[in-house]
């Protein structure tokens, strides 16, 4: 069967910084039109072009990067998604280069699933209408509270209402699948303001909607603010690891009651309207991914090869985004010394751009877990069949402890996490791969 290709391009800039943010993304000042295209052009013209041209410049040495990995890159794409960041702030000329570097490269599907990431009110008129005529059906809105003063918090720059007349204004120029992204857990939430969150979100009848657990990174003005016990960022109110399970599992329950089902552990969907593209990764169907800290992962015979772009935007413009990797470099893991010293500063370089090789073994703990993400679970029978009876054997000696504890579940030979299960399905990931390696 061909294996199609999820193309996924990051774009590392922001209108502002949210609090609970370090990304390495670039922060934009903004023109007084409001346009995200033309006042983010007008303040940073220089390294939001550069940058443009970069990925360009990386999508068509592709095919070459691929044949360096020894990995089979699809000439199909069926998925592309524009990541960030804020993807939206890209100009109507931007969006157009990027899209012709990848038709350029590759046969985007006629029916292909077409995402951006945007910011509510962030998608400029002229972005918005050529990114119709370019083919986005569908639209990602980080909203993360429809709560005003909680939005306000984290440094996100909508209201509730600006939410709502975005969404309309998708749906008034016939963009039908749309996600909104909710942030259970954030500073000043309170039960009952999640619930109202919540509600407006299926309310709202959007068919997607993800619900992520507030992550801090340390770096970030929260995250230090929390290990200093100061106030200024909400870093009191924060809700404690149990308050944000029970909210996290309140909100699987009202979506699932509205028909907004849970299919993967952050991922709700209306019946047909998954995100096409975030399944190829739990699927581990191949993808590309070009731009700063974008991963990609291809098959290569009956492994395959994972690898990520530099997290440094001064590297990336520099086309250093990637190690170079020889063929007798290849299959050493990271860190690795060659011996050759010109190798060896290309490997120390290589700990950020990282080059991973998936072999029999690695690839059947990925299948399992990225597979247990999703609520239909693994397929048993179809593991034993690809990775062979012998490492099926130890995984199978592993579960039963994790099905005893009544964390995962099976049906025939489909087993999947549970509602508990994937509540503390980061232990559960655990368990298995330490009792399936013992
Ligand atoms: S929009 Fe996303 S990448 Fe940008 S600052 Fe906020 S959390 Fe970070």
């Amino acid at each position: 069967m061909e294996r199609l290709l999820g193309a996924y391009i990051s774009v590392p800039f922001c209108r502002a910084k949210c609090s609970y943010c370090n990304f390495a993304s670039g922060v934009l000042g903004m023109g007084a039109s409001g346009d995200g295209a033309s006042g983010a052009g007008a303040s940073e013209p220089g390294r939001m072009e550069r940058y443009v041209e970069r990925v360009c410049a990386e999508i068509g040495s592709a095919r070459e990067r691929a044949a360096e990995l020894r990995a089979e890159l699809p000439g199909r794409v069926d998925t592309v998604y524009f990541g960030g960041g804020t993807p939206s702030l890209l100009g109507a000329e931007q969006m157009r280069r990027l899209f012709a570097a990848l038709r350029g490269e590759f046969e985007v599907s006629a029916d292909a699933e077409i995402t951006i990431e945007c910011a509510p009110g962030q998608m400029g008129d002229e972005t918005f209408e050529e990114l119709l005529r370019l083919g986005m059906n569908r639209v990602s809105f980080g909203v993360q509270s429809f709560v005003d003063a909680e939005a306000r918090a984290v440094g996100r720059m909508h209201t509730r209402a600006m939410c709502l007349a975005e969404i309309a204004r998708m749906r008034a120029a016939g963009v039908e699948e749309i996600n909104v992204d909710l942030i259970v857990g954030l500073p000043r939430q309170t039960a009952a303001s999640w619930r109202e969150s919540v509600d407006v979100g299926i309310e709202c009848g959007v068919p997607h909607v993800s619900v992520y657990m507030l992550e801090v990174d340390e770096d970030s003005r929260l995250g230090r603010e929390m290990l200093a016990h100061g106030t200024r960022y909400g870093a009191e109110s924060v809700a404690s690891e149990d308050e944000t399970a029970e909210r996290y599992a309140a909100a699987c329950e009202w979506l699932e009651a509205s028909g907004v089902m849970q299919y993967e552990i952050s991922n709700f969907a209306r019946k047909g309207h998954e995100s096409r593209h975030n399944v190829k990764y739990w699927r581990r169907e191949p993808y590309v991914g070009f731009g700063l800290d974008a991963h990609s992962m291809l098959r290569c015979g009956e492994g395959a090869v994972r690898w990520g772009n530099t997290s440094d935007l001064e590297k990336y413009l520099a086309g250093r985004e990637q190690g170079t990797v020889t063929p007798a470099s290849q299959d050493r893991s990271p860190g690795t010394p060659t011996g050759n010293r010109e190798q060896d500063e290309l490997r120390l370089f290589a700990v950020d751009p990282e080059v991973e090789r998936i072999g029999l073994e690695r690839g059947f703990e990925e299948a399992m877990f990225l597979g247990l993400r999703m609520n239909e679970g693994i397929d048993l029978e179809a593991l034993r069949a690809e990775f062979g009876a012998e490492l099926m054997g130890g995984a199978v000696a592993a579960l039963s402890d994790v099905e005893e504890a009544g964390l995962v579940e099976r049906e025939g030979s489909w087993l999947r996490l549970t509602a508990r299960g994937r509540m503390v399905s980061n232990e559960v990931f655990s368990r298995l791969l330490v009792e399936a390696t013992v």
